[in-house]
């Protein structure tokens, strides 16, 4: 600018920059003048930007007039500005001379102007590229350093290898995963194959191999690597080749290695306590399950034991996602109750108990016990654990015990026990409905004491047999007939009146005469006294009505025996 000054022998010489907050840069500026410039700039919207322009007087212009000041002494007459462009044709301002009397500006002076703005573009272009870049290379380091740190927190090493001269070079991180410090280990890639895990080498040079050939996108593989100490880690190595020949050779290729050892442990921790529970749960007998069920019912069995092919019949996936199929195979009599008391136990929290019935393709009709704990999750769906198992025996032998302990052992009609409890049982209900009436009859066989003096107590047994099968033909499915004493039956008829259970004493007196014994030494006569009478719900208790028909019996055989009598 000191050149351009005196060169044109004008007061002052300047770049005005483009932008209102750019550097300024001049010879002969002085403050009014930088003012007077700076107001122009504002005022007039910077027309010098675009095109070359020279205003000799602007005194004599009205516009430069307004533009600049109203004081009576102009600070400047004479302008004349020339635009400055970068290499990319980008505006950046405008070399100006300034003169304090007006001005000519000649062709050659003109020429010359042109040049100095040329120079001084060139120069401007310079100085904002070098800033561009330095703001560029300040981007760049920050990057890097971003990246180093996240590269280093991820505890990720990376590798970089070429692949013709089979030079590796590896980063602090990745030696550091296998316990070195940075200037050990060679970067030679026959050595870095030694370090891995025998058993790993094969499909880890397979798997570069069909890297290197183009066949996988990239390159990926865990394996084993030997650590300074000795000890293999578990490695995930994953990495791409970056250049290629015209060939398609690999020529480079970088890649990443992290440090997986922690997680495959803790993998295979998993794995052994999965396993664990499965061989358990396995070996226990019965079926070890773990149900889900969803807000709208729907039962699911997402783990199940192997010994679902025992209580079931069924597979383990067969019943994971969906276990609707199971309702196929309870009993029908037992479904209401399956669902029913899963209902029970998701709505209580309540443990999940039942005994029911399956009805199996191979084992037909089998008992099944269920026990589990329910549990609700955040989502609403109730998931139990539990066991279910096979109570078949347990449960016919319940039914051998109670048979045995309600049935006579001779006739197999019930015991005076049970017989009792049906009676009481009968009034009860008679108490409850209220006027309805029960017959009870008792039954006493005649001088049953001289058949077996007569036949022998074998024949007299099949006696007592043979007026069991009597009473069973002649009752009805009601009807409760009991052995009571040595020779004495009590029947309990329903819903009869004494008029109704005369008819039925008539029939067992008819048929005991009509149909004796046979034995082998010839028929047995038989006869049967027989009192009735009415239980109702006035009654004290059972054994009530069986004493008034005991008593009508009494008179039944004091009236000659073979006789009926009501009490
Ligand atoms: P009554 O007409 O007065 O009833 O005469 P009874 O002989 O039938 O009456 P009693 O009470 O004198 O005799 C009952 C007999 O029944 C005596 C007993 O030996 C016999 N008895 C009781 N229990 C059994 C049994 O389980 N088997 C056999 N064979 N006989 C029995
Ligand atoms: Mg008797
Ligand atoms: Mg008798």
């Amino acid at each position: 600018m000191r050149l351009a000054e005196r060169h044109f022998g004008v007061a002052a010489a300047c770049v005005i920059p483009g932008e209102s907050n750019g550097r300024w840069s001049g010879a002969g500026l002085d403050a009014p003048l930088r003012e007077a410039l700076r107001s122009l700039q504002d005022a007039s919207g910077a027309p010098w930007l675009s095109e070359p322009l020279v205003v000799t007087d602007t005194g004599a212009d009205p516009v430069w007039r307004t533009f600049l000041s109203t004081a009576s002494a102009l600070p400047l007459r004479f302008v004349a500005s020339w635009p400055l462009r970068r290499a990319t044709g980008e505006s950046i301002g405008s070399l100006c001379l300034i003169d304090h009397a007006p001005r000519e500006l000649g062709d050659a002076e003109r020429a010359s102007l042109n040049d100095f703005a040329r120079i001084a573009s060139a120069l401007v272009d310079q100085q904002v590229s070098a800033a561009i870049q330095c703001d560029e290379v300040e981007a760049l380091r920050i990057r890097e350093r971003l990246l180093t740190l996240a590269i280093a927190g991820s505890g990720t090493g990376i590798w970089d290898r070429d692949v013709v001269t089979g030079e590796i070079q590896y980063s602090t991180g990745w030696k550091a995963i296998l316990g070195y410090t940075d200037d050990e280990l060679t970067n030679r890639i026959e050595d870095s194959y030694k370090r891995l895990h025998p058993d790993d080498v094969d499909y880890v040079k397979a798997a570069m191999q069909a890297h290197f050939e183009g066949r996988t996108e990239s390159y990926e593989v865990e394996h084993r690597i030997r650590c300074k100490d000795g000890r293999y880690k578990w490695i995930c190595s994953r990495g791409k080749v970056m250049s290629r020949d015209d060939e398609g050779r690999a020529l480079r290729m970088v890649g990443t290695t992290t440090d997986i050892t922690s997680m495959r442990e803790m993998a295979e921790r998993l794995r052994e306590s999965a396993n664990l529970v499965t061989n358990l749960t396995n070996e226990v007998p019965g079926l070890v399950f773990q149900c889900r069920r969803s807000p709208d019912g729907r039962l699911s069995f997402p783990y199940a034991s192997a010994g679902i092919a025992e209580i079931y019949e069924l597979t383990p996936e067969a019943v994971s996602q969906d276990g609707s199929c199971i309702d196929a195979l309870i009993h029908p009599d037992d479904l209401d109750a399956w669902h029913a008391s899963f209902t029970h136990s998701a709505a209580y929290l309540q443990p999940w108990h039942l005994e029911y019935r399956v009805q199996l393709p191979t084992q037909g009709l089998r008992w099944r016990q269920g026990d589990a704990k329910p549990q609700r999750l955040a989502n609403g769906v109730t998931v139990w654990h539990g066991f279910i198992t096979d109570v078949t025996e347990r449960k016919r032998i319940e039914a051998e015990l109670h048979e045995f302990a309600t049935t006579d052992g001779l006739t197999l009609l019930s015991n005076r026990r049970h017989f009792m409890s049906r009676l009481e049982a009968q009034l009860a209900q008679l108490r409850r409905a209220g006027g309805a009436q029960s017959a009870v009859l008792m039954c006493d066989l005649d001088h049953f004491k001289s058949i077996n003096d007569c036949w022998g107590h074998a024949i007299g047994d099949q006696a007592l047999r043979h007026f069991a099968d009597i009473l069973r033909t002649n009752l009805r499915a009601g009807d409760v007939a009991g052995r009571i004493g040595g020779e004495e039956f009590a029947v309990l008829i329903g819903a009869a009146s004494v008029e109704g259970a005369r008819v039925v004493a008539q029939r067992i007196q008819r048929h005991v005469a009509e149909q004796p014994l046979t034995s082998n030494a010839g028929p047995v006569a038989l006869t049967v006294s027989i009192g009735i009478t009415e239980m109702t719900a006035e009654d004290a208790n059972a054994e009530a009505a069986l004493s008034r028909s005991d008593f009508a019996l009494y008179r039944a055989k004091k009236n000659g025996r073979n006789r009926i009598e009501c009490a």
